[in-house]
């Protein structure tokens, strides 16, 4: 185990899975009590277990981020449990849609609600005590969807991670004043559940020629690239996207 972030507290938003479970274990290596927040109740508890067992310190709270009061209830029991809270990871996102032409108004509202306002909920609860303690570390899972579009997803997925992108930039200037640093991390295609459902193996492979470091990210990539976002070494960096992509953005899509 290492210490980076000895003796922080850690939210990490859709911790039961994927992405989110991968950064909590490795903030939780790092010396972080971790709070695994996800609305999937089953999953969460599954996971704490098992970070439990590797003698990571560890509370869960089921919460829907898209939730005004699940945000304020999340932020009351992490601040129960463990007195502070010094680093948020807005990682909980989920895709749903297909063609534009084709996007529910349900669908627009339910991709936004998570994707979107989840970040802003969790984010403004959490200030007011970072804000207290004179420090605090924000990082918001976006996606190269925010810098471009999404191949995979649809259209709500796309607008959604780039007011992620938007909304990050503008709490870093609100919230510099107060020690709390806010940085948006935009992961390239991540073999994961949510994109397990949204490909065939076919599609992963075609993607897979495309990428200039010729794999898929692994959810550990990003681990190691928040690990660093929220670590003492990043103390001067704020309002940044960091992408974490093999290179897949800087590839050419359509021969013309
Ligand atoms: P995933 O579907 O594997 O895991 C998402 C987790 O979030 C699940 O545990 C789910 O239960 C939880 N969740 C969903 N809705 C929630 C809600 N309303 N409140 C609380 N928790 C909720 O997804 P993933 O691939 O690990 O993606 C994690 C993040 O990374 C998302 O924001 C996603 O958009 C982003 N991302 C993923 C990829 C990729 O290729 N996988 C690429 C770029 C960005």
């Amino acid at each position: 185990m290492g210490s980076r972030v000895d003796g922080k507290t850690a939210i990490v938003t859709g911790a039961a899975q994927g992405i989110g479970r991968r950064i909590a274990e490795r903030l939780g290596n790092e010396g972080a009590e971790i709070v695994v927040a996800d609305v999937d109740e089953s999953a969460a508890s599954d996971t704490a277990e098992e970070f439990r067992s590797a003698g990571i310190t560890v509370e869960t709270v089921q919460c829907d981020v898209s939730s005004m009061d699940d945000a304020e209830r999340l932020i009351d029991r992490a601040l129960e449990r463990f007195g502070g809270i010094d680093i948020l990871v807005n990682n909980a996102g989920i895709s749903v849609g297909d063609r534009f032409q084709d996007i529910a108004a349900d669908e627009w509202q339910q991709v936004i609600d998570v994707n979107l306002t989840g970040v802003f909920n969790c984010s403004v609860q959490a200030a007011p005590v970072m804000a207290d303690q004179g420090d605090g570390r924000i990082v918001n899972i976006s996606s190269i969807a925010g810098q471009n579009i999404s191949y995979e997803g649809p259209a709500n997925y796309t607008a959604s991670k780039w007011g992620v992108i938007g909304l990050t930039k503008h709490m870093a200037w609100d919230l510099a004043e107060y020690g709390i640093r806010v940085n948006a991390l935009c992961p390239g295609g991540t073999l994961t559940p949510l994109i397990e459902e949204l490909t065939t193996p076919e599609d992963r492979e075609e993607t897979r020629q495309k990428i200039p470091l010729n794999r898929w990210a692994k959810p550990d990539d990003h681990a190691d690239a928040t690990l660093f976002l929220v670590s003492d070494e990043a103390e001067y960096i704020t309002g940044t996207t960091l992408t974490v992509d093999g290179g897949l953005s800087l590839s050419v899509r359509h021969e013309v």
